[in-house]
């Protein structure tokens, strides 16, 4: 996730704190201090509500901090890489690098996180017990630790994909039919109906009821829903297309090579303005020399591109990104996605033999 950095190292896992998080993190304290707190607590002064306030929010994401620490030591402990956990707005969200690999490892990867919250909320019940009518911040803080702990664990129960509850669903699906991408697919038209339905309701609330800010909050997060849904169906299409096929598959062969001697309008004119590509291989005979593409070409004015030549305005050889005819085409299109490229070069013996567009 972008604009986040890293908090603290725990376990071998990076924590990264996301700067939506500052903006919930004031929201959180703010209500508490403002509004919760003095209506449950009477007596104290505005700086114990606040400090109580911003204690309170600390702890409230420490705990979610454990719910995914849950679901990452998990994955951890049967075998999968974890890049990290981000925490963001709406809670957290821990980075497992690949899909559980059977229905029962993704069941209980997914369930452990609200238990983690249950088992909160449940210690926080107790030592609520010891402490309650004494009117104390501690009485305050376990009292909302207890309850937030709670409805964390409901909230994430939610059979709405990406929510656990969703890949909880999607684990059953899975053991049930033995495919997971049937149990994907099934798993993210719930969590897209789901997802509507939050949004409705949340209309409905703002709409007829004085629970404005409640009602968007609730649209929010049937949004945040929605579309997290549909782009992991739209990940399995890709998923699907690909999966078994070889880049040599996809690429252009028999492209057009540009000399490194040649100016930019002839590039322009020769080729470019006759087959319209996006990038052509730059050679020398049989030497591969780099990659020029149609963006380097409008780096250049217009009154220059007769005086300069296309081997200074290259990507050259040793700097372009290259793959294998055999490669996965799956691996070449992270390989597109995490470079920001809208081609590679394909090599095979040191050659370049094709070109492969986005
Ligand atoms: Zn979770």
């Amino acid at each position: 996730m972008s604009g986040s950095f890293r908090l603290v190292r725990l376990f071998g896992i990076d924590i990264r704190l996301h700067f939506s998080w500052v903006f919930i993190f004031l929201l959180v304290a703010w209500s508490l201090a403002g509004a919760y707190l003095p209506a449950n607590y009477r007596g104290w002064t505005v700086n114990t509500y606040w400090v109580v306030g911003i204690i309170a929010s600390i702890l409230l994401f420490a705990c979610v901090l454990i719910h995914e620490l849950s679901h990452s030591l998990l994955a951890m402990s049967r075998g999968y890489k974890v890049r990290g956990i981000t925490l963001f707005f709406l809670g957290g969200v821990s980075e497992i690098e690949e899909e559980a690999a059977q229905a029962g490892e993704e069941f209980w990867i997914a369930l452990v996180g609200p238990l983690a919250s249950l088992a909160l909320g449940i210690i926080f019940w107790g030592l609520l017990a010891i402490v309650a009518g004494t009117n104390s911040p501690l009485e305050a803080i376990f009292q909302y630790l207890a309850i937030i702990n709670v409805a964390l664990a409901i909230f994430n129960l939610i059979p709405a994909f990406p929510l656990d509850g969703g890949r909880v669903l999607k684990s059953i699906v899975w053991k049930i039919t033995g495919s997971v991408s049937k149990a994907n697919t099934f798993a993210s038209i719930t969590g897209s109906v789901l997802g509507f339905g939050i949004i409705g309701l949340g209309v409905f609330l703002a709409l007829t009821t004085r629970n404005f800010i409640s009602g968007l909050w609730l649209v929010f997060i049937g949004w945040f829903i929605q579309s997290a849904a549909s782009s992991s169906r739209q990940q399995q299409t890709v998923h699907t297309n690909l999966a078994g096929r070889r880049v040599a598959d996809a690429m252009q062969v028999n492209r057009p090579t540009v000399e490194p001697g040649a100016t930019v309008q002839q590039l322009l004119d020769q080729f470019i303005a006759k087959d319209f590509q996006r990038a052509y291989l730059v050679a020398l005979g049989d030497s591969f020399q780099g990659l020029v593409t149609v963006s380097d070409v409008l780096k250049v004015a217009p009154d220059d591109r007769v005086n300069r030549y296309v081997t200074e305005i290259m990507t050259r050889a040793s700097e372009v990104v290259t793959v294998g005819p055999d490669a996965p085409l799956e691996e070449a299109l992270q390989l597109l996605a995490s470079r920001d490229l809208n081609q590679l070069v394909v090599i095979a013996n040191g050659v370049p033999v094709g070109l492969l567009a986005r």
